[in-house]
């Protein structure tokens, strides 16, 4: 492949100047082009160039974008809206496949060229939505990174059947185990921590666990986790997805729980929920020291219908749950769905420099909160060193 140059691009930092990419990884920035080799140059017009964008919590195969509207008129338990969503999925032959296929294009027409993304295995669905996300995955592949959770949505333990459905996974082709509020779902925190993190050890799998559990019990899950964390050496490999508890315990054990946190590497996902619920407190994680990272979580689905996968939507959510006002503020929110999650997943070499692969954005803005605030179509979008949206359009297939 010739080298590519995108000149005339702004940098987050003000800098303006250049992205030289050879063979789909970026060899030099900044101000000077080298003159080499035959050249493809394209002009990005003064616009903003930022890294690829991170969805670090998908639920790809719950969403019905494309689809008839659903209409919400259900109960507002979790253990509802569980069992309506696998209804309706049932009812509807929901081909999962597909529906991945649209999340994913619609991710790479907003400039996210990664993925984590849940995958709910039940004894109803079985492994369909997994074999679903493997043929997605393989269709997406030159715009968009997809990590695979063993996701036991409907609860693990009162599900007979479903472990073995999540170890099947696993060795198919699943990245991540998970798991889901300990206590209250399969209501035997022990059980259901020592079953997840038993998997963990035996495929060597990293742990992602959606914990929605509030206050003291949430808490008390928190330190279950960072026990088994520490008794497997699994610093560093366990992600803590929603984590409402933080926002809903007094300040010294809040104190503790980030201590436990730090000790064990254990990072924590905020979408920056909706509504009156406790959330985590992203800056005083942040400050601390604790690694965090941002989702979309479901797209358009039986939960809810307000959700649209775009990382700069996310980000500008997380500013306006946490109050932000300070830039210096905001770019914890940002940083959550760049760096953050590509640091999280374990995306390896990441951002706009030297040796990393060309998974970019180009896009409109003076600097990376007035895209966050602006949120104009992606004019560009690259995945190693490929175009793989225009205009806010994916020309993935
Ligand atoms: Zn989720």
């Amino acid at each position: 492949m010739a080298i590519q140059v995108i000149q005339n691009v702004r940098f987050a930092d003000g800098r303006r100047g250049s992205i030289v990419i050879d063979d789909g990884t970026i060899i030099a920035t900044g101000e000077s082009i080298p003159p080499e080799r035959t050249m493809t140059v394209i002009d990005a017009g003064d616009r903003l160039a930022l890294p690829g964008f991170v969805d670090a919590h998908a639920h790809m195969d719950k969403s019905l974008l494309g689809l008839d509207w659903y209409a919400n008129e259900g109960g507002w338990t979790l253990q509802d809206m569980v069992d309506r969503e696998r209804r309706y999925r049932v009812d509807k032959q929901i081909d999962f496949a597909t529906q991945i296929r649209r999340v994913g294009r619609r991710m790479i027409a907003t400039g996210t060229t990664a993925t984590r993304t849940f995958i709910d295995i039940d004894t109803d669905i079985g492994l369909n939505a997994f074999h679903g996300a493997l043929e997605a995955r393989e269709a997406l592949a030159t715009g968009l990174s997809m990590q695979i959770v063993a996701f036991p949505q409907s609860g693990m333990l009162v599900r007979p059947g479903t472990v073995e459905l999540m170890e099947e996974s696993l060795r198919s082709g699943a990245d991540v185990v998970g798991g889901l509020d300990p206590s209250s779902m399969d209501r035997d925190p022990k059980g259901h921590l020592d079953t997840i993190f038993g998997m963990a050890e035996r495929y060597d799998k990293d742990v992602d666990i959606h914990l929605h559990e509030p206050g003291d019990l949430g808490a008390f899950s928190i330190e279950l986790i960072a026990e088994r964390t520490r008794a497997l050496g699994m610093r560093g490999r366990v992600v803590i997805s929603h984590a409402f508890s933080l926002g809903g315990v007094t300040d010294p054990y809040l104190g503790q729980l980030i201590d436990l946190l730090l000790e064990n590497d254990i990072a924590i996902m905020s979408h920056g929920p909706s509504g009156g619920r406790p959330a985590p407190p992203v800056k005083r994680l942040h400050d601390a020291g604790v690694r965090l990272c941002a989702g979309n979580d479901g797209i358009r689905d039986t939960w809810g219908p307000l959700n649209m996968p775009d990382m700069l939507l996310r980000a500008f959510l997380i500013t306006y749950r946490n109050n932000f006002r300070r830039d210096d503020e905001i770019a914890i929110a940002l940083a959550m769905c760049m760096e953050g999650g590509a640091e999280v997943i374990g995306l390896g070499h990441y951002g706009l420099v030297a040796g990393s692969p060309a998974d970019l954005v180009i896009v409109g803005g003076q600097n990376p909160l007035e895209a966050m605030v602006e949120r104009p179509d992606r004019w560009l979008v690259m995945k190693r060193g490929v175009v793989v949206a225009r205009e806010g359009d994916c020309l993935v297939a």
